[in-house]
């Protein structure tokens, strides 16, 4: 054994320690396209650091982070730590001259074409971008449309005589079969302890739009007289989620009814989904430091999963360890498990052109505004609880947050590539600050009616 232990010691002694460690850029040859760029890392504190001989602020950690701009072509960065060294040799790409690219025209249809939606969940949008601000539903494979033309890569489909929309050309396919408006055959409505059920038996899928405020859908390409039928089941309530689709020709919405909620324990029996962002074989954002953003992505989550179950809540946590789980799954996990509440836990970076300098604290992404209250509150609270700067509440078109049923929010937990929120994002004392600042957000979102 103790034969062991020297070989191991002589062994360790036989390497250098390293002190200075660059997390990004990850190679030393990298290609940036970009006019500036950053170093981050962590070196040892008690030795200056340089880098092409200017001298580099060291948070007292050791992480650092340090702008430098790049000229077109080979950018050389000399990197010293006391007598380390560590060159890195970054190509800017000459910037191409591109010819003036010639505007996309709307080319319309001498006659409107049929088509078939070729995916579940295809975006219909209100212009001709691909951009997830102006999504208007999610339609159902299968769903028959009009197409009127198209432009910029997008069919624009008819939706009624006078409203129209776009797709993406390669979510439908034309088809020879001509399509006739569809009857509304059947209505009726139903609820469960939890939902409000509305059900459409149709003749067959037709596309739809979903407005939020006031909650809005319109099913379209029908056989009355304005060609849709406009419908909106609530009015005062405040949303807790809801789903909207296809099952075979029926429509069917439902929405969670406003919950019972006990107020001096509010989180008893909520469902709450805890998404650890990333895993396995994706990382995430590197540290300052050198720590992976899903590892500390698991601990925050598993943290706030813990406290959340010794409140009463039914967590439903979407990875427990350091496993690979897909965008798409982590949704079905959401919504199977009927999840009331998703939170999805992630550490910021930037791209190269910012300063890391620059930017701190905490921020919290929504897509839907009926979580937009959910998300103001736990920002509140985080601030109040560890004194994280407010980085604000802002919409954003995750897919995460898009695509589940329940109040889904994201929360960038503070900047893992600034030295000083990279440091405090690994006190055990700040993620349990950070933490409770959520559960109280929760809480008081909950007991607010
Ligand atoms: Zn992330």
């Amino acid at each position: 054994m103790k034969k062991l232990l020297l070989a191991l010691s002589i062994l360790a002694l036989s390497y250098p320690a390293f002190a200075l460690e660059i997390s990004y850029p990850a190679s030393t040859t990298p290609i940036i396209n970009s006019k500036s760029t950053f170093f981050i890392g962590n070196t040892d504190t008690s030795k200056p650091l340089t880098i092409n001989n200017s001298t580099v602020n060291v948070h007292k950690s050791g992480n650092f982070a340090y702008v430098v701009n790049l000229e077109e072509g080979k950018n050389t960065f000399t990197i010293k730590s006391g007598d380390e060294t560590k060159v890195y040799e970054i190509i800017r790409p000459a910037a191409t001259k591109c010819s003036p690219v010639k505007s996309a025209q709307f080319v319309p249809y001498d006659e409107k074409k049929s088509a078939i939606v070729t995916s579940e969940n295809t975006p219909l949008r209100s212009s001709a971008e691909n951009f997830g601000i102006n999504r208007l539903s999610h339609l159902n494979e299968g769903t028959p449309v009009n197409i009127l033309g198209e432009y910029n890569g997008f069919y624009k489909i008819e939706l009624s005589p006078e409203t129209y929309a776009w797709i993406l050309k390669n979510q439908v396919k034309i088809s020879d079969e001509q399509f006739s408006p569809a009857k509304i055959l059947n209505f009726s409505s139903s609820e469960t302890p939890e939902y409000e059920i509305y059900e459409f038996e149709l003749s067959g899928k037709v596309p739809y739009t979903l407005l939020e405020n006031p909650f809005t859908i319109t099913l379209y390409n029908l056989n009355n007289n304005d060609g849709f039928f406009k419908f909106s089941p609530f009015y005062n309530h405040r949303q807790f989620g809801y789903s909207t689709g296809f099952e075979g020709n029926k429509f069917v919405l439902k929405v969670r009814k406003v919950p019972n909620i006990n107020k001096n324990h509010p989180l008893k029996n909520i469902k709450i989904a805890i998404d650890a962002g990333h895993g396995g074989k994706e990382s995430g954002a590197r540290c300052c430091s050198g720590i992976l953003e899903k590892d500390l992505n698991l601990k925050i989550s598993n943290k706030l999963s813990q406290k959340l179950a010794n409140k009463g809540a039914k967590v439903i946590k979407i990875r427990n360890d350091d496993s690979f789980v897909s965008l798409s799954d982590r949704i079905k996990i959401a919504n199977e498990n009927d999840a009331m509440i998703f939170i999805s836990i992630h550490g910021n970076a930037l791209p190269d052109n910012l300063n890391p300098m620059e930017h701190s604290g905490t921020s919290i992404y929504y897509y839907y505004n009926q979580a937009k209250p959910l998300a103001d509150s736990i920002l509140n609270n985080m601030i109040l609880s560890s004194g994280t700067n407010d980085d604000k509440v802002r919409w954003q078109s995750f897919a995460v947050v898009r695509n589940t049923n329940a109040l889904s929010i994201l929360i960038e937990t503070g900047y893992l590539i600034n030295p000083n929120d990279n440091w405090m994002l690994e006190q055990e004392d700040f993620q349990n600050k950070l933490v409770d600042g959520i559960i109280k957000g929760i809480e008081e979102f909950l007991t607010l009616y």
